[in-house]
């Protein structure tokens, strides 16, 4: 868990602003479809068992970042988030996801 918040501290610095950096913790999550998700909640990212991953992580902090819904903007700071995690550049990532041409 300190490794990941490490990650997203740096993540934050760039994309935060001045916003104030969420708390992060393991949790159990929130039962959905008979599994356990992570989530995030105001400023609270909550990271079940299986998905303290920094993938996970990015996602939740785009949500914490203000991105509330699955939409074409959430995803566009998502990829942005991950492009600078990875250094990887845009087609290389939306090649990967499988959304490469796909509208959004
Ligand atoms: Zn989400």
């Amino acid at each position: 868990m300190n490794i990941l918040r490490k990650q997203a501290f740096r993540v934050w610095k760039i994309f935060g602003k001045n916003k104030e950096f969420p708390k992060i913790v393991a949790d159990r999550g929130t039962f959905y479809n008979g599994r356990y998700l992570s989530y995030s909640q105001g400023k609270d990212i909550r990271l079940a068992r299986n998905q303290r991953n920094i993938i996970t992580l990015m996602h939740e902090i785009t949500h914490a970042l203000g991105f509330e819904f699955h939409n074409k903007k959430f995803v566009d700071m998502e990829f942005s988030i991950l492009e600078h995690m990875f250094k990887k550049n845009r087609g290389e990532l939306e090649l990967t996801a499988g959304l490469f041409g796909v509208e959004r």
